[in-house]
């Protein structure tokens, strides 16, 4: 893979291949050809060499998250040592751009030519499982022709993210209409937006607003970010000095991809721990950490200090420093300040202060999805999915043959989508083996009073767009399996042994 290559046009349909239409049956189909995606497919294909499977996808190319996104800036937050895949060495910073993620993508499409297996512009619509059939029939849009079909599949792979791209969530204020400038959603980035020598108002300060802030003061007039509360940084070089000495040593890649994971995850699960066993001493570090970018004389602790406790909400990461050099150079500033209303020329605070602006952009957080939109029906029945209850976070109650691939809010995203192919693929292997084709998980007897709580609780974490939906979620137990941990310290241990004969699935 050429490295140079523009990511933009990292996306081919080299292989000749059967239309989707023309398929009718494939044992396998994975929703989505982002990160989680790829990952399914390479797993299926190395553990599960004789199932079929296809990958249909909605956009126009792979990546999901790291195509639709096209902010100014756009980056990881996590690193990809453990944001990349467990199965091929990244060679790049921790923090990597949207185009450099996409063509570590693209270099993993290629070599295990998994090209051939997806098809884009198709939208899956409608998914209906048939208990007697023993298999899903999907309503698939073809959307370079507008044509819908049908096509049957044993196994739904739920790769489909959890947010709607491309539109955000867009809370409203008085006078939004009025004002004269540009209002955009980082969600919605268009292309030929010019921001130059602009006064821009970023509102929010998670780490969208984080990542594009420093990239857009570059060039605009002022970058304000106007946030109604405070959310917590981490900064620090966009280096990992073990993997530069590893690297210098010549040690082979792997071995590097490896150890780093290993020392990266351990340092992570000693901060989560630290986070929850001594919160305020975390803050009081965080905070150090803040002021050590823009100074003693900076208000730390109105800007930078949030009501909740380290990790409740994801820590934004800022490579480099970079968003408080734009700050101490006075190319950024950050409000703390709820908003009145919008104006013609900018926004009034409850303050009575005005902050001017030609540009705001809305870094306001995402809509949730559940399961990519589609309409579920179960024999003849349309499914509620909060009424389910939750096998392992990746199975469901009521819903046969079917896997949602949910990664980590604290830890990086694909290490669960890596874990859960292990667990799909022996799931599949041992109903090879017994001559099954159908699994769907069921409360036992003694669990049909169980107490049901919500998919994340929110003492654990609770971010506005969780909040937002906690209603179109499914639902968690007491107990495993029926929980959704969010730990992958827990996980790493627990998938691979998970015991497939328990009673908590129903196999026929
Ligand atoms: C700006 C941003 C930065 C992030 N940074 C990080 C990070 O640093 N670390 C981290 O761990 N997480 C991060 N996340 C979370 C991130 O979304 C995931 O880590 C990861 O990229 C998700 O991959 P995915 O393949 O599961 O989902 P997505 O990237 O959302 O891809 C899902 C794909 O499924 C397709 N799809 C959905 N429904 C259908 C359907 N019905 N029919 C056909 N196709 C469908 C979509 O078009 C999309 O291509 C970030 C999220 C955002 C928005």
């Amino acid at each position: 893979m050429n490295q140079e290559a523009d990511p933009k046009t990292l996306h081919t349909s080299r292989s000749p291949r059967k239309q989707a239409e023309s398929i009718g049956y494939i044992d396998v189909l994975i929703v989505g050809a982002g990160l989680s995606g790829i990952a399914a497919a390479y797993h299926l294909q190395q553990q599960c060499a004789n199932k079929n499977f296809l990958i249909l996808e909605r956009m126009n190319s792979f990546g999901g998250t790291w195509l639709s996104h096209n902010y100014p800036g756009i980056r990881s937050d996590s690193d990809l040592h453990t944001f990349g895949y467990r199965f091929k060495p990244w060679r790049g910073v921790p923090i990597a751009t949207a185009d450099e993620i996409r063509r570590y993508m693209a270099e993993v499409i290629e070599e295990y030519d998994i090209d051939q297996h997806i098809h884009y512009q198709h939208d899956i619509r409608r998914a209906t499982w048939s208990s007697k059939l023993k298999r899903w029939q999907l309503e698939v849009c073809n959307l370079s022709t507008g044509k819908t079909f049908s096509l049957e599949t044993g196994f739904l792979w739920m790769c489909s993210g959890y947010y709607r791209h491309r539109s955000g969530y867009q809370p409203q204020w008085p006078g939004m209409n009025q004002f004269k400038g540009q209002l955009v959603h980082a969600e919605s980035w268009p292309n030929d937006l010019d921001y130059k020598n602009k006064r821009v108002v970023v509102i929010g300060s998670g780490a969208t607003a984080a990542t594009m802030i420093p990239a857009m003061a570059k060039h605009a007039s002022h970058v304000t970010m106007l946030q109604r509360s405070p959310t917590f940084f981490i900064t620090g070089r966009n280096i990992n000095e073990l993997v530069q000495m590893l690297r210098e040593l010549d040690i082979p890649a792997d071995w590097i991809h490896e150890i780093a994971r290993r020392k990266i995850l351990k340092d992570q699960a000693v901060f989560s721990e630290r986070c929850i066993k001594e919160p305020d001493l975390v803050r009081q570090e965080l905070l150090a950490g803040v002021r050590a970018q823009l100074g003693e004389a900076f208000d730390v602790e109105k800007h930078f200090s949030p009501a909740y406790r380290p990790w409740q909400q994801r820590i934004a990461f800022i490579p480099d420093g970079d968003l408080f050099a734009a700050m101490r150079e006075n190319k950024a500033t950050v409000v703390t300040e709820a908003i009145e209303s919008f104006t013609p020329d900018g926004i009034l605070l409850k303050s009575g202060e005005v902050l001017q602006a030609e540009l705001i952009v809305s870094a306001t957080g995402f809509d949730l999805n559940v399961l990519g939109d589609i309409v579920f029906e179960v024999d003849g029945q349309e499914l509620d999915f909060a009424h389910c209850v939750t096998h392992l976070g990746a199975m469901f109650t009521g819903l046969p043959n079917l896997i949602w691939v949910f990664g980590y809010f604290r830890s990086s995203w694909t290490l669960r989508a890596d874990l859960l192919g292990d667990y799909v693929c022996r799931l599949i292997k041992h109903m090879d083996q017994h001559g099954l084709s159908m699994v769907v998980p069921r409360l036992r007897e003694h669990e049909k009073d169980m107490r049901l709580q919500a998919w994340v609780s929110e003492d654990n974490f609770n971010p506005g767009y969780i909040k937002r939906s906690l209603h179109k979620l499914p639902k968690q137990g007491t107990h495993l399996p029926w929980l959704h941990t969010q730990d992958y310290a827990l996980d790493k241990d627990l998938l691979p042994q998970a015991d497939l004969n328990d009673g908590t699935l129903l196999f026929q």
